[in-house]
């Protein structure tokens, strides 16, 4: 073997991907950036301040991800797991201190996405100012439906987003209410952070999040981009 080809010691970690819609290809899914707070009416029922204030991130791992089909399997350590759907960006073209005017250059296309929570976990944390993963960051805590190609469905700006709890809406707005859009949190995101293919951004969930319960089924819409449909297991 020569150093650039040496065997590798444990398994190699798979790459997670997911579906994209009208192809047999694969988005290859890098990190998950998560918004918070980016819809006024949550904003306000989490006790926050509905007004635009600088948009906050953080993350999930990449094999966070929950591609659809695939169970959500209620996880451990918590007794307050709640549902965050959300409209998901999907990063075709990386770059740093990308512009506002050209971030939807590097969009590929766009998901929906459902940002679990351990909610009791993320509340105590953030009481004692500690950091978010164990609320946020923890195994298939990132279901996801198959990308939409932009190129199919163009950028949008504009439509309703509901989710369903057991065929009882529960969370309904419209994406035209996000406090920051795309090519504004691509702007803002990529001033920290170098963006790259195959990053994923969950831009933020509507009012109405709410606790779930193992055979609870999780059915959401994104007019004109997307639905994910995912059982509590
Ligand atoms: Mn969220």
């Amino acid at each position: 073997m020569t150093k650039d080809s040496l065997p590798w010691v444990i398994p190699s970690p798979p790459v997670p991907a997911l579906p994209v819609l009208g192809t047999a290809g694969l988005f290859p899914v890098n990190r998950i950036f998560c918004l918070g707070r980016n819809y006024a009416e949550h904003a306000r029922e989490m006790g926050g301040n509905p007004d635009r204030e600088p948009p906050f991130f953080f993350m999930k791992p990449g094999n966070a991800l929950l591609p659809e089909g695939q169970d959500f399997p209620y996880p451990s350590q918590s007794e307050n797991v709640h549902y965050e759907f959300e409209l998901v960006a999907a990063i075709g073209t990386g770059g740093a201190d990308i512009r506002k005017d050209a971030a939807l250059g590097h969009v590929f296309g766009y998901a929906a996405g459902l940002d679990m929570t351990r909610r009791d976990l993320q509340q105590q944390a953030a009481r004692i100012s500690r950091p978010w993963e164990v609320g946020k960051a923890f195994d298939h805590s990132a279901p996801c439906s198959p990308v939409v190609p932009a190129s199919r469905i163009g950028h949008p700006e504009k439509g309703s987003i509901w989710l369903e709890l057991n065929g009882k809406r529960v969370q309904s707005s419209d994406i035209s209410a996000l406090i920051w859009n795309v090519p504004e949190i691509i702007a803002e995101l990529s001033r920290y952070f170098a963006l790259a293919p195959g990053d994923l951004i969950f831009t933020g969930t509507p009012a109405g999040v709410g606790p779930v319960h193992r055979g609870d089924v999780l059915h959401g819409k994104i007019e004109n981009v997307a639905e994910l449909t995912v059982r509590v297991v």
